[in-house]
């Protein structure tokens, strides 16, 4: 392709509005651009890297007999209200009416869509395991979309759903999955985990989630270097309301001034030990519950509390509930609305406490240390316990540690939630009416541009891996208007082409300087540099990666780069 050509609209100034650098770096490098929030087009080059990251997926879904299919993203309201999430899912859905005053919404997920499908096609065990995916856009109108391509209300998932006669047939093709996206992850070279997680509302108990550790993950996880245990620490919404009428709140808001506050100037005000403050940012401000929530939810800008910020308290009283501060990080007292009268947790959330502890559905493994009465209400809680970095793996290989990770993708064992509500059955071997045993499994692959974009970059800008970068070799020459650097350059164009390299050629009228800053920006793993030499035939080779340079003659090119 020839620069020229194509559409790249670079910018030489980090964009205002973009606080992490995957996505300050994919507007930069013109890969994306904004149409509102949550909304993005995706340039020529995103195009080509979330293409490439689709392909992989493809391949490793087909290797276990998953197969492709492509599902409405218009769906009718009455298919969501068989199954209750009409009500359930609440404002993340976006829901639309046609001329006629009937209620649809536009996908935010396929459950509905692709049980009554299943419902009305498949009717004998003859038929099944079946597993059906696809790879579309979803529709959620997220609280708060952030961080570019991370966190969209319109994202490209994709969504595979199994059916089974049997339990065991389910576990076969669940382990299959968490197989296919270990590989999926690892071709793409991210630093990943598979958690365990909770299931929060979609229903069913056997779930992992699969995270790449980075610092700006929204979700904590603890894990242990030494053995295979990882789990979310997710906990799930609470609804606060906002209050600033005492004069304790008012005192508290001096001290949460925009900038962000130090955990010493917090201490300072509660006039509480750090070690207390970090464990639960729970107090009383005049018989109201104070809580400061961890994890950047609620407006709070974050801020990196030392590796020491651990487990929370979590305390109930009467209807009001203070909350976890989870999370290797607490919320600062940013430009805070510190949220008080904590109302409703969710009774999904004390259960996720009880059983899940936070997500963490392995016996044994549950909170320690707890003081009861301060952390919980005994009735309530008996069995809670808090986890801290530190203690052992509940498998006993090596301590707890907490890191933040992004959720890349999720698998879950539905059981027959959505087969029961929606009345799905088939004729087991007896001819008698059995409901379908679902699996389903998400990855976000729109997300996964941003999750590969913020670990593959440098203080020049991307850092491709060869198997995503979206061409595999920058070519560029350092004068369009000299013969023998255009003629070499052209040469050397149709050289790689013939062997299949997929070349971007920088052929613009532009200084050198521009096309040098450019090609750092966008970041393929080769360029081939065509400049003074081009004369004697030489052409100058670096590597994005290593930022090795070669001299080489094109005749050895090739051969050089295999
Ligand atoms: P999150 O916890 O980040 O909100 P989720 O648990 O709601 O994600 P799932 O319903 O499990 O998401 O969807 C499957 C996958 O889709 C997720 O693992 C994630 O990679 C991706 N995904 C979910 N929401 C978004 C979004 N708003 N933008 C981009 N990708 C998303
Ligand atoms: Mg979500
Ligand atoms: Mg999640
Ligand atoms: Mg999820």
């Amino acid at each position: 392709m020839k620069q020229s050509k194509t559409f790249i609209p670079t910018l030489r100034e980090i964009p205002a509005d973009a606080d992490v650098k995957s996505h300050q770096l994919l507007l930069r490098a013109g890969f994306i651009r904004q149409n509102t929030s949550g909304v993005y087009s995706y340039l020529p080059l995103a195009t080509k890297v979330l293409k490439k990251i689709e392909q992989i997926v493809r391949e490793e879904m087909e290797a276990i007999d998953a197969v492709e299919l492509l599902m409405p993203a218009l769906q009718q309201a009455e298919l969501w209200q068989e199954t209750g999430r009409w009500e359930a899912y609440g404002p993340e859905l976006m829901r639309l009416k046609d001329r006629h005053n009937r209620d649809f919404a536009l996908g935010a997920t396929h459950e509905e869509v692709i049980t009554s499908l299943v419902r009305d096609e498949v009717k004998s065990y003859k038929k099944l395991p079946l597993t059906l995916y696809q790879i579309q856009n979803k529709f959620r109108d997220e609280k708060r979309p952030r961080f570019g391509l991370l966190r969209g209300r319109e994202f490209v998932m994709k969504d595979a759903y199994s059916f089974h006669a049997t339990r065991e047939s389910l576990d076969e093709t669940y382990n299959d999955m968490v197989k296919a996206y270990t590989n999926i992850f690892t071709r793409l070279g991210l630093n990943f985990r598979a958690v365990i997680a909770d299931s929060g509302s979609i229903g069913g108990k056997d779930t992992h989630e699969f995270m790449v550790l980075s610092e700006i993950g929204e979700d904590t996880i603890a894990f242990s270097d030494e053995s295979s245990f990882a789990a979310n620490i997710e906990m799930a919404e609470v609804n606060v309301e906002y209050s600033h009428s005492n004069e304790d709140m008012k005192e508290l808001e001096k001290v949460s001034t925009p900038d962000q506050k130090s955990i010493d100037e917090i201490v300072e005000f509660l006039k509480v030990s750090p070690e207390s403050c970090i464990k639960s940012l729970v107090f009383n401000v005049d018989d109201e519950l104070v809580v400061v929530l961890a994890r950047g939810d609620h407006e709070i800008n974050d801020i990196k509390l030392k590796n020491a910020l651990d487990a929370q308290s979590v305390e109930l009283a009467d209807d009001k509930v203070i909350f976890d501060l989870l999370g290797s990080h607490v919320g600062s007292l940013g430009p805070v609305k510190l949220p008080i009268n904590v109302k409703v947790i969710a009774d999904h959330a004390i259960k996720s406490i009880r059983n899940g502890v936070c997500g963490a559905n392995e016996d044994g493994f549950h909170y320690i240390n707890v003081n009861p009465g301060r952390d919980f209400a005994i009735d309530r809680f008996e069995d809670l316990r808090f986890i801290q970095v530190g203690d052992p793996s509940p498998d006993g290989k090596g301590t707890i540690k907490f890191a933040e990770g992004i959720e890349v993708g999720h698998v879950f064992k539905l059981g027959t939630t959505y087969s029961d509500s929606m009345k799905a059955t088939f004729l087991d071997e007896n001819g008698r009416a059995q409901s379908f045993i679902m699996g389903c499994y998400g990855i976000g692959v729109s997300r996964l541009v941003a999750a590969v974009a913020e670990q593959f970059q440098d203080s020049y800008g991307f850092v491709w891996p060869k198997q995503i970068a979206p061409y595999d070799i920058h070519l560029i020459s350092v004068n369009e208007k000299d013969e023998a650097q255009k003629n070499l350059t052209e040469e050397t164009y149709k050289l790689l082409q013939s062997y299949r390299y997929d070349v971007l050629y920088d052929d613009r009228k532009e200084r050198a300087g521009v096309k040098f800053a450019d090609a750092d920006l966008i970041g393929l793993p080769v360029r081939v540099t065509i400049g003074k030499k081009a004369s004697e035939g030489i052409l100058e080779v670096k590597f994005r990666q290593s930022g090795e340079t070669f001299e080489w003659a094109k005749e050895e090119l090739v051969d050089r780069l295999n």
